[in-house]
């Protein structure tokens, strides 16, 4: 029996996590979930897993909380970010589940990881911000980090009893997202409907915006230099509209290994939650004799600048990709109110890079004043773009 804290409980992720929680009693049980602002659906998680903790954003949602449970509920309830770094270093629990999202995850899986906690990770964000640090304090806590991210996952299963030393390059793929064929004049007209019509996978908002942008990809190139321990230019990015390959290593003898599956984060999720075992039936079997064809490309940088600009912030490491991610967030929030447009989102973070004198981080608080420089920096350029002004 494996005891499960899960940062982000009613996610994309969380209710999936829960999900697999449900239909694997004897495997695993909920002692914490953390959420944000849904206390109603909080509610009901928390009379079906009867955690001992809950957190959630703010007093405010905590009192609404506590209002919608019946009297004296046997769940303890912390709010605001202290509240979640305690209940994710929970002592009674062996797993967390990282998947809140953006940077709101970076403090609460790192405060698990200092207790010692392994951890099963969706939050891209934490290993794009603070990669170097969050690794180190990994190793020095002989803690376990396993990827959900399906093409996290797919390399992980793929170098299974390899020798990292034999890996010649990792390639992710990236199923190009809804625009993939739209030409640049298109781009620019795009709507926030339009980009959160995926057309593989179900996911939360962010990362259905950050997937059309391909920013997903640049994000995910820099998760993996992190979590497989390879420099940035021995990544690839291939465009595979089927998503059924995951992802793919090429070893040093020629040899490629892949992993296939049907696009559903079932099996990743429960292979971050198993391993190394396996759950039987854990999602849906592919059938290979449907597999009619599988394409691969390579990316257009032109069209799709975010991964460009997120290779070049991964080069340039040190506090280069926090201000990304950072500049990211604010410009998806405005780009999904329809304040700017989607070609604004990589001119605004390319502004904001091209301004920012990056320095190595020794402490997540520096990563955080990171993060709190490129939302100011991204702030001040989003208002340039409304008003139509020019940027130098
Ligand atoms: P989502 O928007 O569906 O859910 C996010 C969760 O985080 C919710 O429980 C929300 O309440 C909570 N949350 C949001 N802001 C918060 C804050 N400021 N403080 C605390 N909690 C907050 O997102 P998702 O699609 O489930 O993605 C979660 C993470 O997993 C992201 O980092 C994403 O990149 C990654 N991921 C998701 C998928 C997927 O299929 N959805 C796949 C791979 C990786
Ligand atoms: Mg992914």
């Amino acid at each position: 029996m494996k005891k499960l804290t899960l940062l982000g409980s009613t996610g994309s992720i969380g209710v999936n996590v829960l999900a697999l929680v449900s239909r694997f009693p004897e495997q695993f049980r909920i002692v914490a979930l953390a959420a944000g602002s849904n206390v109603a659906l909080l509610k009901t998680q928390i009379e079906t897993y009867q955690p001992a903790v809950v957190a959630v954003i703010d007093e405010k949602a905590a009192i609404n909380l506590k209002s919608l449970l019946a009297p004296m509920p046997r769940t303890e309830i912390l709010y605001g970010p202290e509240g979640y770094e305690t209940l994710a270093a929970h002592a009674d629990s062996d797993l967390v589940v990282s998947a809140i999202v953006g940077a709101a995850g970076l403090k609460p899986t790192v405060a698990a990881i200092a207790a010692g906690k392994d951890i099963a990770l969706a939050n891209k964000e934490t290993l794009v911000m603070g990669g170097a640090l969050v690794m180190k304090l990994a190793r020095d806590r002989g803690v376990r980090i396993m990827p959900v991210d399906s093409e996290h996952s797919a390399i992980f299963q793929c170098l299974a009893g390899n020798d990292s030393d034999h890996v010649r390059k990792i390639i992710l793929t990236a199923s190009g997202g809804p625009f993939l064929r739209l030409k640049q004049s298109g781009l620019k007209k795009v709507t926030a409907v339009e980009a959160m019509k995926h057309p593989n996978w179900s996911m939360g908002k962010k990362i259905t915006i950050d997937s059309a942008s391909l920013m997903n990809k640049g994000l995910e190139v820099i998760e993996a230099r992190w979590l497989f321990d390879i420099e940035i230019d021995r990544i690839e990015v291939l465009i595979h509209p089927q998503s059924i390959v995951h992802s793919l290593v090429e070893f040093n003898d020629g040899a490629i290994m892949a992993q296939l599956g049907v696009p559903d984060m079932k099996i990743p999720i429960a292979y971050a939650l198993s391993y190394p075992k396996r759950l039987r039936e854990a999602g849906a079997a592919l059938n290979a004799a449907d597999l009619a064809r599988l394409d691969f490309s390579q990316p257009d940088l032109k069209r799709f600048p975010n991964l460009a600009l997120a290779y070049h912030a991964g080069r340039a490491g040190g506090t280069m990709p926090a201000v990304l991610n950072a500049v990211n967030e604010v410009a998806v929030q405005e780009f999904l109110a329809g304040r700017i447009g989607f070609m604004d989102i990589p001119a605004i973070i390319e502004s904001a890079l091209a301004s920012h004198n990056s320095f190595a981080p020794t402490t997540i608080h520096e990563i955080i004043a990171a993060d709190n420089w490129g939302r100011v920096k991204a702030a001040e350029l989003v208002e340039k773009y409304k008003k139509g002004g020019n940027i130098i």
